[in-house]
């Protein structure tokens, strides 16, 4: 039964994950993107963890060298720079950009189509395939229908319409400078370091990454409390449209922008600050939560933020897709067995994996939260990561299970 065939809808971490590793294993594969440009230049920086690097090898990716930064440290300072915490650790810093087009170059061109946006889709049974209708009326037909299309996934929306992403109350402001564009002390410290900086109702991360370019940039991603009525502003572009799930970089109001970048310099040490000050562009993102009762029905599976949405304090957002994919491809082995059933037995081994990583990121976070919003468990986190040392040591760690290597499959792998 080899070559069956599998549509992918959404060609990101997650979609490329399972296209690699599934066209490995001998299946047909067609990935459709909305996107009618190549996506790039995303301007995040990924943190690599060893399961990710495994993941990227089962993909077809050589992870030998010059993937990212390789760091050994991470450190916290407080305002005036003083180191408050340091603690040895190893990690490679990739840029997201980096990472998508290696991904995209181990697949052969012809198994990626751009300009695919899927709008309908049937999700077959152990007799009848699965089938999606793009907005051009062009259907595929799939025997394994894989929904990698994010957090807002028109497949995951058809399947569970009732369980819908919990925003956080706080947002990220995200950004990224060239290194060698940084003064000398900046590009010293944030240059060859993790650093997680807490201040009340503000966290930063920062870490240096490589660009698909070759360069070294040093990127950041600053996490601020936010009541109902600053979301509201900061989301609400000029013409006074809000955009409660997101807003494009060209549409954050002027005096947002101008204003984040005056926080930085009363909220955080000179070099932080400078490093907010020399990104070019300044992303705004929405913190979410998102879980999923099953990650399957019919032919079709969930992966990736599709399914379930952590907050990035873990670091784990491709880990996850990684290891959903290559769980998905464990289960459905060449295509021989009864999908559905194989589909079944893929969602039970990873929604208890997805749930892991949202509560975790939960806790991580627990320190962002207002002390009205924080249950006696919270409370709890929150003290325990007001701790530099203790923080320092948990984000973006790998977590047990998640990229789902060395686990037995019994009569299916
Ligand atoms: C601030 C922040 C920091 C992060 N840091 C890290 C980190 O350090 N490490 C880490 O591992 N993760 C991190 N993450 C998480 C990580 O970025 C995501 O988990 C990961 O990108 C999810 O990949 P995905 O392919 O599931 O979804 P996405 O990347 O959202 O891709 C979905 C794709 O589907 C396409 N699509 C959507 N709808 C349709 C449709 N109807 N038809 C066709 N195509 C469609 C979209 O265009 C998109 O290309 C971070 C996230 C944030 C917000």
């Amino acid at each position: 039964m080899a070559g069956r065939k599998t549509v992918i809808v959404g060609g990101s971490m997650a979609g490329l994950f399972a296209a690699n590793m599934l066209h490995r294993a001998g299946w047909q594969v067609s990935v459709l993107e909305r996107s009618a440009s190549p996506l790039s230049g995303r301007g995040a920086g990924i943190v690599t963890h060893t399961g990710m690097l495994r993941l990227l090898e089962k993909a077809g990716v050589a992870t030998s060298d010059g993937l990212g930064v390789a760091l050994k440290q991470r450190l916290s300072f407080d305002r005036q720079g003083h180191i408050r915490a340091d603690i040895k650790f190893s990690q490679i810093l990739m840029s997201w950009s980096r990472l998508h087009a290696l991904l995209r170059c181990a697949l052969p061109a012809k198994c990626y189509a751009l300009d695919r946006w899927v709008q309908q889709v049937s999700f077959g049974n152990s007799s009848s395939a699965a089938e999606v209708v793009c907005s051009d009326g062009q259907r595929y037909q799939a025997d394994l229908l894989i929904a990698a299309d994010g957090v807002r996934s028109t497949l995951r929306a058809a399947l569970l319409p009732g369980e819908h992403a919990q925003v956080a109350p706080y947002v990220a402001w995200r950004g990224l400078a060239l290194q060698s564009a940084l003064s000398r002390p900046a590009q010293r410290r944030l240059g060859e370091s993790f650093v997680v900086v807490s201040e009340p109702g503000e966290e930063m991360i920062s870490y240096p990454v490589l660009g698909d370019d070759g360069q070294v940039y040093v990127n950041f991603v600053w996490y601020r409390r936010v009541t109902p009525a600053q979301r509201q502003a900061l989301f609400t572009d000029a013409t006074g449209v809000f955009h409660p799930d997101g807003i494009s970089p060209r549409l954050i109001r002027s005096e947002h922008l101008a204003q984040a970048r005056r926080d930085a310099k009363a909220c955080f040490h000179a070099e932080l600050a400078e490093l907010v000050e020399r990104s070019d562009e300044l992303l705004l993102q929405v913190i979410v939560d998102q879980r999923a009762s099953v990650m399957h029905r019919g032919r079709m599976a969930l992966i990736g933020d599709a399914a379930f949405v952590a907050r990035p304090h873990v670091g784990q957002g491709v880990t996850k897709a990684g290891g959903d994919a290559w769980a998905l491809c464990q289960c459905v082995g060449d295509g021989s067995l009864d999908i559905p059933a194989a589909l079944s037995r893929y969602s039970s081994l990873r929604v208890p994996v997805g749930r892991l990583a949202v509560q975790r990121a939960r806790e991580l976070g627990a320190v962002l939260l207002p002390a009205s919003a924080r249950s006696a468990a919270m409370r709890r986190w929150a003290q325990y990561y007001a701790d530099p040392r203790a923080l320092l040591a948990d984000t973006a760690v790998e977590l047990p299970g998640l990229a789902h290597l060395d686990v037995g499959f019994g009569g299916l792998a």
